[in-house]
């Protein structure tokens, strides 16, 4: 407690995953560290408290890993972001490019109301597309995004010029 902890050496790097040149970070070895993940979460829940959330919204699946326990540890909603034809009830979703095709983002309809102000938690900022397409989401519906944190960012796909709109902070950075 009271000391910085170096998350970075808690995140495995595996070269050519999912495929050839790509440097994957593998966060499930912080996850199994109990008091990494406690420290990685509270890190987060503190810099995340002055934006004065209403609810947090994570997209699947890493982003529910992170972004619940935030929410808890606050007392405040979790809201699911979910590939298509994931979530039960009426659905918004979102479309943005990909290197090569598209790929969908969808929120329930009901869960998030005109005016709030919603934090977005992700593991990971790579090119910005995921999170710019969240935010898309969260502005339609006429909510506010108060900001967005990351346990890692991947400064050199520049994602952050996707989203110069929104406060960002991220623990741990790759150059
Ligand atoms: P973006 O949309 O290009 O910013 O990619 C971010 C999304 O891809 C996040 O939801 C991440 O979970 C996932 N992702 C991209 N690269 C990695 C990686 O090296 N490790 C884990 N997840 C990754």
């Amino acid at each position: 407690d009271g000391k910085i902890m170096n998350f970075s050496e808690h995140i495995r790097v595996i070269a050519d995953f999912p495929k050839e040149g790509i440097s994957y970070k593998d966060i499930t070895t912080l996850l199994k560290e109990g008091g990494v993940y406690r420290a990685a979460v509270n890190e987060m829940v503190e810099r995340i408290k002055p934006w004065k959330p209403d609810v947090i919204v994570g997209p699947e699946a890493r982003g529910f890993l992170l972004g619940a326990p935030v929410a808890y540890a606050l007392g405040i909603g979790f809201v699911p972001v979910r590939k298509p034809g994931k979530l039960p009830s009426q659905t918004i979703s979102e479309t943005y490019a990909l290197e090569y095709g598209s790929d969908t983002l969808e929120v329930h309809a009901d869960a998030i109301h005109s005016g709030e102000r919603i934090v977005i938690v992700d593991d990971l900022l790579a090119t910005g597309g995921t999170m710019s397409a969240t935010a898309n989401l969260i502005t339609k519906i006429g909510a506010e995004v108060a900001g967005m944190g990351f346990l890692i960012e991947l400064t050199f796909l520049k994602g952050r010029q996707k989203l110069v709109d929104y406060p960002i902070f991220s623990l741990v950075e790759y150059q």
